[in-house]
């Protein structure tokens, strides 16, 4: 073949390799804008933060082609409703915890904490390789979300009390802010439990609408300042032995999505599910990054 006719073949080549493939890229990586609803506070660099981590490194994935918005709870719905605002496709997707919606059903505390139950390995264990995302999966189809691990606080602490307990009796009549299952354990004990998102409980605490409150541990209750309004602390968190925080879905939209995406959608949840992101481990995270 002379020179010049093999440049000419070759450039008819190559202008039909990319007239084929120039749709196919398009298509498999559109520009796609989400919004996501957290149930915490922007105060929580761990459980806020979490979200800010998975946006970036999904925009960073893209090329800045799937680019989710990310919204502290109140911003756009309460914390407790983030998963409602996703089932109705309010927003795309939402991070929260899933026994926030003990009151819909008292199946969700078993996919996040109940009392005497998993640690964070436990639970991690039995969502990769114990059928627990399978059983989700089935369960949250009727609220028109799927979920795909969001980290885990570690074990928590049993909470912030404004007066000291030195007795089984102290806790009659206690207005406590709890969460999950373990608000019906202790209403066994005489306790009032309260169920109220992380950013709501330092103002009920201070005004003394509640008594006591639990959230996590020391590091993210000292940002929420419980410290200062109820000076004893006691441990440990029995019905929090490894709390599982979820990003949550709309169905729909979840299907829409390129496999490509889905891919990376799936790929950025161990940053967080398989390490943890309480406390050190998120700083080292964002130390790494
Ligand atoms: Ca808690």
């Amino acid at each position: 073949m002379k020179r010049r006719e093999f440049l000419k073949t070759a450039g008819v080549g190559l202008a039909a390799s990319a007239a084929v493939a120039a749709p196919a890229i398009a298509q498999s990586s559109p520009e796609i804008k989400w919004r996501l609803t957290s149930s915490f506070p922007k105060s929580l660099d761990t459980l806020w933060g979490s979200s800010e981590t998975f946006a970036k490194y999904v925009s960073e994935a893209t090329d800045g082609k799937f680019q989710v918005s990310t919204f502290a709870a109140g911003e756009i719905v309460p914390g407790l409703q983030a998963l409602d605002a996703v089932g109705a496709g309010t927003v795309e997707m939402c991070h929260t915890a899933a026994y926030y919606y003990v009151g819909k059903d008292p199946t969700f505390p078993l996919f996040c904490a109940v009392p005497f139950g998993l640690n964070t390995r436990q639970q991690n264990a039995w969502f990769y390789d114990g059928g627990a995302q399978k059983l989700m999966d089935e369960f949250t189809k009727k609220f028109n979300v799927v979920s795909l691990l969001g980290g885990n606080t570690g074990c928590q602490m049993g909470g912030w009390f404004r007066k000291e307990i030195k007795e089984v009796a102290d806790l009659n009549g206690l207005k406590m802010r709890i969460a999950g299952l373990a608000g019906n354990v202790m209403a066994k004990l005489g306790v009032v439990p309260q169920q109220l998102a992380g950013g709501d409980i330092y103002p009920a605490l201070e005004k003394g609408t509640v008594d006591a409150a639990e959230w996590v541990g020391p590091y993210d209750d000292e940002k929420l300042g419980f410290q200062k309004v109820a000076p004893f602390y006691y441990y440990p968190g029995w019905w929090e032995g490894g709390t599982t925080q979820h990003f949550m879905f709309n169905i729909p939209k979840w299907e829409e999505l390129p496999k490509n995406y889905k891919a990376i959608v799936t790929a950025a949840i161990p940053l967080f599910a398989r390490k943890g992101f309480a406390g050190t481990t998120t700083r080292e995270l964002a130390e790494t990054a």
